[in-house]
C-alpha cells in the first residue's frame, strides 16, 4: 500500500513504524473473513481492512471524527485478523499508534474520558479494585440480576506450597486477578511444586500495564511495566529461570516489554530480558514430564476448551493446553469457531456492551453445545466472563490439573 504520512508524524518512531505496517498491506481483505466484529456487522470500516484504511487517512493528515474513533473503538484487539494475514501486517501496532492520534484529533466527550479514567485508577490497582469487589459482593442480593451475574463469588485460594525446590520461577500477581480467583496462581504453584518448580511471588510487580496501554495511556502502562522489571531484575540476577504468567493478556503484554521499551535507554536491555524469560503457564508445563501430575479418570470432568485470542493469535500457542490436557487423560469436547472471541477483550465488556454480548452468546453456544462438564479457559479475562452466563463452571484449566482444585 502507498503511505503519504503527514509531516505530524512521518518522523517519529511511531511514524516510521505505522508507516512500514502500512506498506506491507495488499489490501486483499483476507482478515475480514475471521474478523468477529466484521462477522457481527458487517461494515467494511468495522473490520481490520477498513480499520487499516481509517488509520492510514488520519496519518495522512485527512479529517478524522467521533465515527473514525467509533470503528477503532469497536475493534476487540483480538488479533484473529494477524493470524490470517497472509502478508505478515502487525495490525495491532498499528492500531495502537492510531488510536493515539485519533484520541487526541478527535476528543472524546466528557463521559467516555471520564469512564476511562475510572477503569484507569480502579483496573490496575489490585488494593482497590478488591475493595470495589468486596463492597459489590456485600451489595449484591440488593442489586438487578443481570448485575448480581457480573459478580463473581468469593474463592480462597488454599496452600501454596513450602518454597525450596532446586529450580526457582517467578509469578506475576497482576491486578484483578488475585481477588476474582486467588486459586489460579495458588494452583499453578501446587502444580509446579509436583514437577519440583517453586513458584515465588514478588511483592512490588501488579499489573502488566495492559489497561492503561489498551486505552492509550501510553505512558501510565510504560511506567507500570518499569516498575514490574525494577521488582522483578533481583530474583531474576538471583538465578530465577523464568516469570511465569497465568492469564493469557497479561502474558502477552509482559512479553511486549522489550519491543515497547527499546527506545528507552535504562530499561530497552532489561526489557528485552524479561520479555524472552515470560512463559505462558502453558508454555512451562509443556516442556515438563507430566507424569506426577496424572489423575484417575474418575476424577477427570469432560472439558470445553476456550482458547483465548491471547493464547491463540496473540503468543501463538495454538493447541499446546489442548494437549497437555489430553496427555493428562481429560476428554476434549469439539468447540466450534474456536478463533472467535468471547467479546471480553479486557474493558471491551464495559465499553462496547452490546456487541460483548452478542459474542459471549455465540461462544457459549459454541462452547457448550458438546455437552461439557467444566468449560476451561486460559485468561481471567475470559474466566470471569463466560462465568456470567455459563450454564457450566467455568474455571482455569490448570485448576483442572490440580488434585487439589478438583
Ligand atoms: S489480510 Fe493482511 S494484507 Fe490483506 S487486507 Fe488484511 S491486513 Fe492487509
Ligand atoms: S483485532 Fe480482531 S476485532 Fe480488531 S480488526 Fe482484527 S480481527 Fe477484527
Amino acid at each position: 500500500m502507498q503511505t503519504a504520512l503527514s509531516d505530524f508524524v512521518r518522523d517519529t518512531p511511531e511514524g516510521r513504524e505505522a508507516d512500514e505496517i502500512l506498506r506491507k498491506c495488499v489490501h486483499c481483505g483476507f482478515c475480514n473473513a475471521t474478523c468477529p466484529t466484521y462477522q457481527l456487522l458487517g461494515d467494511e470500516l468495522d473490520g481490520p481492512r477498513g480499520r487499516i484504511y481509517l488509520i492510514k487517512q488520519a496519518l495522512e493528515g485527512h479529517a478524522v471524527s467521533a465515527k473514525t474513533r467509533l470503528h477503532l473503538d469497536r475493534c476487540l484487539t483480538c488479533r484473529s485478523c494477524e493470524t490470517t494475514c497472509p502478508s505478515g501486517v502487525r495490525y495491532h501496532r498499528l492500531l495502537d499508534i492510531g488510536r493515539e492520534v485519533i484520541e487526541e484529533r478527535a476528543p472524546r466527550p466528557w463521559h467516555e474520558r471520564l469512564l476511562r479514567r475510572l477503569l484507569r485508577l480502579v483496573l490496575p490497582h489490585s488494593g482497590r479494585f478488591a475493595a470495589l469487589l468486596w463492597l459489590g459482593r456485600t451489595v449484591k442480593p440488593v442489586l438487578p440480576q443481570a448485575l448480581q451475574r457480573k459478580i463473581p463469588p468469593r474463592r480462597a485460594g488454599g496452600a501454596w506450597p513450602a518454597p525450596g525446590r532446586n529450580r526457582t520461577m517467578l509469578v506475576l500477581d497482576g491486578c484483578v486477578q488475585p481477588a476474582i480467583a486467588p486459586q489460579i496462581n495458588a494452583a499453578s504453584a501446587r502444580v509446579l511444586d509436583r514437577l519440583g518448580i517453586s513458584l515465588q511471588r514478588v511483592p512490588g510487580a501488579a499489573c502488566c500495564g495492559a489497561v492503561s496501554h489498551h486505552l492509550s495511556a501510553h505512558d501510565e502502562g510504560l511506567a507500570q511495566m518499569r516498575r514490574n522489571i525494577d521488582a522483578w531484575w533481583p530474583a531474576l540476577e538471583s538465578g530465577a529461570e523464568a516469570i511465569v504468567i497465568t492469564a493469557s493478556a497479561c502474558a502477552t503484554m509482559v512479553k511486549a516489554y522489550g519491543e515497547l521499551l527499546r527506545g528507552d535507554p535504562k530499561y530497552a536491555e532489561k526489557a528485552a530480558r524479561v520479555s524472552a524469560l515470560t512463559r505462558d503457564i502453558a508454555e512451562v508445563l509443556a516442556n515438563e514430564e507430566l507424569d506426577p501430575l496424572r489423575q484417575s479418570a474418575a476424577s477427570r470432568p469432560r472439558v470445553a476448551f476456550h482458547s483465548p485470542c491471547t493464547l491463540q493469535h496473540a503468543e501463538r500457542l495454538v493447541g499446546v493446553v489442548e494437549q497437555i490436557l489430553l496427555r493428562l487423560g481429560f476428554a476434549l469436547t469439539p468447540v466450534a469457531d474456536g478463533h472467535l472471541c468471547c467479546g471480553s477483550a479486557g474493558t471491551y465488556s464495559i465499553l462496547q456492551q452490546t456487541l460483548s454480548t452478542q459474542l459471549l452468546s455465540n461462544k457459549l453456544s459454541c462452547l457448550q453445545a458438546g455437552k461439557p462438564d467444566v468449560i476451561a479457559t486460559a485468561n481471567i479475562g475470559c474466566l470471569a466472563h463466560l462465568a456470567t452466563e455459563a450454564n457450566v463452571p467455568v474455571c482455569h484449566w490448570i485448576e483442572l490439573v490440580d488434585p487439589q482444585s478438583a
